[in-house]
C-alpha cells in the first residue's frame, strides 16, 4: 500500500489568466515534516489554499490519502483530516488556555455545556497532555488575551492537534515572533512531527534550518524550483539568485 499522504499532480491555478501556480508537482509520505519556502508571490499561500479546498485547481489534481479532492468543500476536507494553521492565531481571547483546548476536545458537543460543565476525566487527560505538549501548563488558567504572540501560536497549534488531523498545514508560524518564541514553536513542530505529517510554509530561514530535517521545497513563480535537504537547497545557485532578486 502506498505511504503517500499527499500527491499534487500537474497543478495549475489561474486567477483571471495569471498563473499563481503553474504545473506544480509535489508528493509527500505520511510522517514527514516538509517545509515549503519561496519569495513573496511564489504561490505558497495558494498552494495551501488548494489543499484545503479554498481554491480549486484550474488544471491538475490533489490526492489526499489517494482521494481526489476535486470540488470537495473546505469543511469536508477539514473533516477528512487536513488541519490548517493560519498566520494569525485564531484563538478565543476571552477564554482561558484550558477552555480553548476544552472547546476543541469537546468539538461535537454543545459549546455552552462544554464551557460550564466539569470536564470528564478522559477529556481532562487529553487537555493535560496537550497543555504539556504545547508548553503552556503554567498558563492553563490565564485568559488567552494575556498570552504572548508565540504562546497564542502554540495554543492554536494545540487546538488543531486536538482534532487529530492526518495532515497539519502551518502557514508562517514564526512570523512576528521573537527569537526565543521562534525556537519554542520550532521545537513544538519537531515534537509533533514524530507522530504527525506536517507541511510548514516559512519565510524565516533560521527557523527553516531549525525544523527542516526532511526535504525542503522551493517554490518560484508558481512552480517547484528545486527540492532537497536544507543544505542542498541553500547551496543551489538558482535559489540564491531567486532570494537575492527579492
Ligand atoms: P506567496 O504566499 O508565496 O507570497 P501567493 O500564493 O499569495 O504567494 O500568491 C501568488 C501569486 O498569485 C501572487 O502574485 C498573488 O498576487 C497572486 N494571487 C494570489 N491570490 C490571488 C487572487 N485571489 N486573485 C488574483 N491574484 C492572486
Amino acid at each position: 500500500m502506498s505511504n503517500k499522504i499527499l500527491e499534487i499532480q500537474d497543478l495549475t491555478v489561474s486567477f483571471d489568466g495569471f498563473k499563481a501556480l503553474n504545473n506544480l508537482n509535489f508528493s509527500m509520505n505520511s510522517g514527514e515534516l516538509r517545509v515549503i519556502i519561496g519569495p513573496n508571490g511564489a504561490g505558497k499561500t495558494t498552494f495551501l489554499d488548494v489543499i484545503t479546498g479554498k481554491v480549486q485547481p484550474t488544471v491538475g489534481r490533489v490526492l489526499f490519502n489517494g482521494n481526489n479532492l476535486k470540488k470537495t468543500p473546505e469543511y469536508k476536507i477539514a473533516r477528512m483530516g487536513i488541519g490548517r494553521k493560519f498566520q494569525t492565531p485564531r484563538v478565543y481571547l476571552n477564554l482561558t488556555v484550558r477552555e480553548n483546548l476544552n472547546l476543541v476536545c469537546n468539538r461535537n458537543k454543545n459549546v455552552f455545556s462544554t464551557l460550564f460543565k466539569k470536564p470528564q476525566s478522559t477529556e481532562q487527560r487529553t487537555v493535560a497532555g496537550l497543555l504539556e505538549t504545547i508548553g503552556l501548563e503554567a498558563k492553563a488558567n490565564a485568559p488567552a488575551t494575556l498570552l504572548s504572540h508565540g504562546e497564542k501560536q502554540r495554543l492554536e497549534i494545540g487546538m488543531l492537534v486536538a482534532q487529530s488531523p492526518d495532515l497539519l498545514l502551518v502557514d508562517e508560524p514564526a512570523a512576528g515572533l521573537t527569537d526565543e518564541e521562534t525556537e519554542n514553536v520550532g521545537s513544538l513542530l519537531l515534537a509533533l512531527a514524530e507522530s504527525h505529517s506536517i507541511i510548514a510554509i516559512e519565510h524565516d530561514m533560521e527557523f527553516v534550518r531549525q525544523i527542516a530535517n526532511d526535504r525542503v521545497t522551493v517554490l518560484h513563480e508558481g512552480s517547484v524550483l528545486c527540492e532537497g535537504t536544507m543544505e542542498e537547497v541553500q547551496n543551489d545557485p538558482r535559489v540564491v539568485e531567486v532570494y537575492l532578486g527579492e
